[in-house]
């Protein structure tokens, strides 16, 4: 609650209806501070995770910009909003989409993204558009075509910032801007505020707003954070109790690789869990699927990579599981908080085994918290911390590298994935 409403933060009659009409009740935090700025054109630093609300804290002013901007034939792309994934580029195109349909002249919005035939792109392309969301690789590439031209844009959105320059924006970020006239709003949003984002923000921003968003769109949300110390190899048996034992029916579960999300998915599914994967080598169409379908509650609980669930909005998420725990300490800050979404209350479960321990150790020192360990019973953990290089001699042949089947048993033996 924060007593203040769409329209007094200066956004038109057809722009609060719609907020009223996707459910949004009352402004989020992050929307009070950056809708009014943003009206008026200054460039914004947002320091906000996904599921504060900041999509449509950045829309709905771009969007009356938009709309008072004079029509243009053909129309000319004002607002250009880069993302780090397909499903981010989808999800944010949507919400520009359904925000702007009760306009007058609704904007014709572009989304772009690769993994998928770059045809239809290009021919929804012709006539221009009026916003475009991309991924930089699919962006590029439809500049490089002459599909679109990018010198009228007069707000750019990085959105999503920090994982952008984690899949190598960098070296991309030149060529796009290169092709956007000097003289526009920029807005950046990132999670995290590492030093390279940081000297993003000092090259790309004049005079910015800096907002924040401690909280969740709606209300405070209440994320419950628990750490189980399980052997490793006992974690797919403890998920499915856990799973069981809860009734718990919207679960995101993250693993390291690939192969972890279709074996761990297949494991569960064997024990009768409606479980799915969802990771970067699905086709966009399978993954695209998968999500509808766990989004429809088809599906019961998804496993998944980082870089596949980045940025997705899955309303009512109960449960967040780290089968592995995640590299960086702020992708544990990213997980967690697909849960606790727009006020709802979550549940963030993290597997610790022996040899993964001290690093929920460093995870829990730069998030400066501490978590006590739990145990579940009948799942006490019997590892030991590991000796030194434990793969060493596991299946291998004496005087010959081990294979890849080799290291896959090793993998195994330590328990990754059970
Ligand atoms: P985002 O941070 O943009 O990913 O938004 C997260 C979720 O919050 C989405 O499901 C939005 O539909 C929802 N949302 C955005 N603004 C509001 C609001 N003012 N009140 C309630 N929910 C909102």
């Amino acid at each position: 609650m924060t007593g203040t409403t769409f329209a007094s933060l200066g956004l038109a009659g057809e722009l609060s209806n719609a907020c009223l009409a996707a459910g949004y009740t009352d402004p989020s935090p992050i929307q009070v501070e950056a809708i009014p700025p943003l009206l008026r054109g200054q460039d914004l630093l947002g320091l906000a995770p996904t599921g504060s609300g900041k999509t449509a804290a950045f829309a709905l002013p771009l969007l009356q910009r938009l709309a008072a901007g004079r029509q243009h034939t053909p129309r000319r792309v004002r607002v250009l909003v880069l993302v780090p994934t397909r499903e981010l580029a989808a999800q944010v195109g949507e919400v520009f989409r359904s925000l702007g349909a009760a306009s007058a002249h609704p904007p014709k919005v572009a989304v772009l993204y690769g993994g998928v035939s770059v045809n239809p792109q290009m021919m929804n392309l012709r006539g221009g558009a009026d916003v475009v969301v991309a991924t930089p690789g699919r962006l590029l590439d439809l500049l490089e075509r002459n599909a679109l031209r990018l010198d009228a844009v007069e707000s750019l959105v990085l959105d999503e910032a920090d994982r952008l320059l984690d899949l190598g924006f960098s070296a991309e970020r030149e060529r796009v801007l290169a092709v956007l006239p000097a003289q526009r709003q920029n807005l950046l949003f990132s999670a995290t505020f590492p030093p390279e984002v940081q000297a993003l923000a000092d090259t790309l921003l004049h005079d910015a707003v800096r907002v924040e968003a401690a909280t969740q769109a709606g209300a405070e949300p209440v994320i419950v954070q628990r750490v189980i110390a399980v052997d490793a190899r006992r974690r797919t048996e403890l998920l499915q109790h856990l799973v069981k034992q809860g009734g718990w029916r919207r679960v995101l579960v993250f693993v390291a690789t690939r192969y972890a999300s279709e074996h761990v998915a297949q494991k569960l599914y064997d024990r009768g869990i409606y479980a799915a994967p969802l990771h970067g080598d699905m086709s966009q169409g399978a993954r695209t699927e998968v999500l509808e379908n766990f989004k429809d509650g088809r599906w019961d609980l998804l496993v998944t990579t980082d870089l596949a669930a980045r940025g997705i909005d899955i309303p009512g998420l109960e449960v967040v599981v780290n089968y592995d725990l995640p590299r960086s300490p702020n992708d544990y800050v990213h997980r967690i908080g697909r849960t606790g979404r727009a006020g709802a209350s979550g549940v963030a479960v993290s597997f610790a085994s022996a040899a993964t321990e001290a690093h929920f150790r460093l995870i829990e020192k730069r998030q400066n918290m501490t978590l006590p360990r739990e145990q579940v019973a009948g799942f006490e953990p019997v590892e030991a911390e590991p000796v030194a290089r434990p793969e060493a001699g596991v299946g291998g042949i004496k005087g010959k590298r081990p294979s890849k089947k080799d290291k896959l048993r090793a993998a195994a033996a330590k328990g990754a994935p059970s």
